[in-house]
């Protein structure tokens, strides 16, 4: 096992640093806890896909820059420690480069074109108000008329919902509970509604209810058919999960620098405060828990790079880099004091941004179920 960097991308996140440092944390300032707008929201994920984040993914063959798995989990990374909000953007344009292959041809090539220049920005809609960690309860429905599928229903909790301009929607097709559900791509042209959910943190970006009223699309817009649609979202999300642990991870990364700094600064009792015992231990559990979620999310990618299986890997990595990422900002409140709880200082923003990560991509109490299931073999789901 490998754990240096390569000289590549050592010298890939210095110049992505720089450029987070110069450009995007100048905006992700001006609108802190706001909509950062749907133009400056395009410009500046353009301008990070020449780091190869979003859909630097692709292959090359189709435009991308054939990023692997590894360097994009480091990139997420390094981004979410400059801005979580940007960090969630970036992963919707990450997923959408993996799933864009199945948009059916002719119209495949103007999508490709339109998205890995961010002409335009595309949605996954799984989630529903009465579907969530049970997505087989998809109630969101596409009947035949026609030449056309007639859609009715709502989604929920879209990440870059309320930017988009398409969405890959897993409706249902027929009541088999899982053999019903299939993956098509809606336009907003075609008439689907968006509203922004207002949340605790990541407000910066976009969150969205997406409404389905008699929405007419044409049949031939089917990407996945009814049957193959959740196998497809598991292949094609499954290295999705150690890049959450990672966004996660770069939030707590954010907030350790924080603590050093602050630690180092602020007396009491005749000292810097890192001169206390319990103040000095919390910062070393703190690294040693951001360590510990990076290597595991990055072993993950690791696998995802040879082709291996990574689902269990996948599950441990986001339950357990997320937590830790939790538990460290919190300590790194509790290091603050009364400081850490006001908008002067960024803790308490990281403290409200790094909890959805516990939620998105499967709860955590899913990910613990899924790998038992995995290593005994028996469900305990229901
Ligand atoms: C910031 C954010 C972004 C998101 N982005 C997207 C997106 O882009 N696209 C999309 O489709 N979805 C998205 N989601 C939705 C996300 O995938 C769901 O929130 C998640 O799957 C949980 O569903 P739920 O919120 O309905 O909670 P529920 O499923 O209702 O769960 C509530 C609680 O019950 C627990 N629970 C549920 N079932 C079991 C069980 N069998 N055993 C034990 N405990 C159980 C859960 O762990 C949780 O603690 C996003 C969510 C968030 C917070």
């Amino acid at each position: 096992m490998d754990f240096q960097l390569s000289e590549q991308q050592q010298l890939l996140l210095d110049g992505f640093r720089k450029f987070l440092n110069q450009e995007a944390k100048p905006l992700v300032k001006r609108y802190r806890d706001q909509l950062i707008p749907v133009s400056e929201m395009r410009s500046m994920q353009r301008a990070m896909q020449d780091f190869g984040v979003g859909t630097g993914v692709l292959e090359e063959r189709l435009g991308g820059m054939g990023v692997d798995a590894v360097t994009t989990g480091l990139l997420q990374f390094e981004l979410s420690r400059c801005s979580p909000d940007l960090a969630v953007t970036a992963l919707i344009q990450n997923i959408i480069g993996k799933l864009i292959q199945y948009v059916p041809e002719p119209m495949r090539q103007s999508y490709l074109d339109d998205v890995l220049s961010v002409q335009r920005f595309g949605c996954v809609g799984m989630s529903e108000p009465d579907a969530g960690s049970q997505i087989t309860a998809v109630r969101c429905r596409a009947v035949e008329d026609g030449d056309d599928y007639v859609i009715n229903g709502e989604k929920m909790w879209i990440s870059n919902g309320g930017y988009s301009d398409f969405i890959f929607l897993l409706a249902r097709f027929n009541d088999d509970p899982v053999g019903g559900l299939g993956l098509i791509l809606v336009d907003r042209d075609h008439g689907y509604r968006t509203s922004d959910i207002s949340k605790m943190g990541l407000n910066s970006q976009s969150t969205a209810q997406v409404s389905f009223q008699d929405v007419r699309v044409p049949k031939s817009n089917l990407m996945v058919a009814p049957g193959a649609a959740m196998k497809t979202l598991l292949i094609s999300l499954g290295g999705s999960r150690p890049l959450v642990s990672l966004m996660a991870l770069g939030v707590a990364q954010a907030a350790l620098d924080e603590s050093i700094r602050y630690s180092q600064d602020r007396r009491q009792h005749g000292k810097p405060i890192a001169g206390h015992q319990l103040i000095s231990a919390k910062i070393g559990e703190m690294a040693t828990k951001v360590e510990a979620g990076k290597l595991l999310a990055l072993k993950t990618l690791s696998l995802v790079d040879q082709g291996e299986r990574a689902d269990i890997s996948a599950a441990m990595s986001k339950w357990f880099g997320t937590q830790m990422a939790c538990d460290v900002v919190s300590e790194a409140m509790q290091i603050h004091g009364g400081n850490g709880i006001t908008t002067e200082y960024p803790i308490e923003y990281m403290y409200r941004a790094v909890r959805p990560f516990m939620v998105t991509e499967g709860t955590n109490e899913i990910q613990k179920l899924s790998i038992g299931r995995a290593l005994t073999g028996i469900d305990a789901f229901g």
